[in-house]
């Protein structure tokens, strides 16, 4: 089901956590080095598991699991590096800097980040943006948004796949 919305963007209702991933795993080949995808959403939305699809859809074996102790963790084993942040347990913008926010989403892998809406100032200008709610019945609500060229060109190509035109 792909709704498209005022700002360029869309809108996608997942009835299940197989479904997110599915359509995480077809985002995936769109990545390249350098790409960001920034989520938002509350605890148990769904976040880790559209990463797992992510790198499912690059050919990662290696499990993915929410890095919110770690801050980040990477994954090596795929056609593209994969860093996935979770910002929730930070407290301060310029702890960003510490774990090494800056210079990840500038290098050769493509960037997942949890709980980016704790810093929206510091995101990059050229990201994906995801917000996913839960609905009233349990199913996720996921609103795409492409800022920046970039990010504008994944999201319609993202679309695109997801709706059989790509
Ligand atoms: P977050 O990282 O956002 O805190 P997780 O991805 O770790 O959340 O957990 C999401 C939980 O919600 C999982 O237990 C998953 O099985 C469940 N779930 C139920 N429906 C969906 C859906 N449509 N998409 C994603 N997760 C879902
Ligand atoms: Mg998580």
């Amino acid at each position: 089901i792909l709704e498209h919305s005022e700002q360029g963007g869309w809108r996608l209702v997942s009835p299940d956590a197989q479904a997110t991933k599915d359509a995480a795993a077809a985002l995936a080949p769109l990545l390249c080095a350098g790409d960001v995808v920034t989520f938002s959403g509350d605890l148990g939305a769904g976040k880790t598991q559209f990463t797992q699809g992510v790198a499912a859809g690059l050919g990662i074996g290696a499990p993915v699991t929410s890095p919110t102790f770690n801050i980040l963790l990477e994954y090596h084993d795929g056609r593209l590096p994969l860093y996935h942040f979770d910002l929730y347990r930070l407290d301060d913008a310029s702890e960003l800097e510490d774990v090494g926010f800056f210079e990840t989403v500038e290098g050769d892998g493509a960037t997942l980040v949890e709980w980016s809406e704790k810093f929206p100032e510091e995101m990059p200008d050229e990201r994906l943006e995801v917000a996913i709610s839960v609905a009233p019945d349990a199913s996720r609500v996921l609103d795409v948004c492409g800022i920046g060229e970039r990010g504008e060109a994944l999201a319609r190509a993202w679309g695109d796949r997801l709706s059989g035109h790509a």
